[in-house]
């Protein structure tokens, strides 16, 4: 007979980045036992089993899912980096390895982190429910790659074959080691780049602190039962009101 992983012991992809790391804390914090499955290691801590892969190798998955019920996906190359064929790669074609290797390993739950930015069609969205369509023109590769991945894992999310997923839109997210957002900023406005206005001023964002993003994923997966209504849904996430910038 085949052992039932056990509830407590789940999988962060993309553990070792900004999002992963701070879910990962979080998830020990409660009790969870954490593997994390990254391309790299970028710290040590105790209790969490690193494994070094690429998702899109499904072996290499099959080790680190061994026993695994619950997979948080939140793996992705850095928007920034606008490489279109990578995007395709890794955002695609490897969460179709990520959700056939969870398949295999008989997990039972998947969390991917989407991205607000699905259904941003270039024009300002204030309490933007989850229900607008996807966007018809991606703002760029990277989130064209967004949409067809989280298509891709709520369509697989299967009572009867035993997977359920769901998937959590954050839009910015901000935080203590935060690569990217903040420093970013500070930096441009350094060098004297921030100078100017595009848009006539009024234009929203919205950023979500990072605590709150882990937060969410949590009770995603604790509430993912099969009698759920969250099963195979997208739910946006953020702090409260959206900052005029
Ligand atoms: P990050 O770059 O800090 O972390 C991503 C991690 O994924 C890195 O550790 C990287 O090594 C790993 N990774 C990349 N390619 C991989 C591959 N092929 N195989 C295995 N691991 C791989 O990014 P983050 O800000 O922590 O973002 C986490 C998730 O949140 C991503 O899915 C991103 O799309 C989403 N997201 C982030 C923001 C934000 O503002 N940071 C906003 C919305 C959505």
């Amino acid at each position: 007979t085949r052992i039932r992983p056990s509830s407590k012991r789940c999988a962060v992809i993309g553990g070792s980045g900004f999002l992963g790391r701070h879910l990962v804390e979080k998830l020990l914090d409660k009790g969870y036992t954490v593997s994390v499955f990254d391309i790299r290691q970028s710290y040590e801590l105790p209790g969490v089993t690193f494994h070094l892969g690429d998702l899109c190798d499904k072996q290499a998955l099959l080790t680190a899912l061994q026993d695994v019920s619950l997979v948080f996906h939140c793996a992705s190359p850095a928007p920034a980096s606008d490489d279109k064929a990578l995007f395709q790669r890794v955002n695609i074609q490897g969460t179709q390895t990520v959700l056939q290797a969870c398949t295999e390993a008989g997990v039972q739950k998947v969390v991917l982190t989407s991205s607000a930015s699905v259904v941003f069609e270039g024009t300002d969205i204030k309490d933007g429910r989850e229900d607008l369509p996807y966007a018809k023109k991606p703002i760029d590769y990277y989130t064209e790659t967004k949409i067809e991945q989280e298509k891709l894992v709520l369509k697989a999310c299967d009572k009867e074959k035993g997977l359920l997923t769901v998937a959590i839109r954050p839009h910015g997210i901000f935080g203590p080691r935060d690569p990217q957002l903040v420093p970013i900023l500070v930096d441009t406005a350094r060098r004297g780049k921030m100078k100017f206005i595009i848009g006539d001023g009024s234009n929203l964002v919205d950023f979500t602190f990072v605590d709150n993003v882990v937060h969410g994923h949590i009770l995603a997966a604790e509430s993912l039962r099969p009698e759920s209504p969250i099963c195979g849904k997208a739910y946006h996430i953020t702090n409260d009101e959206p900052v005029r910038f």
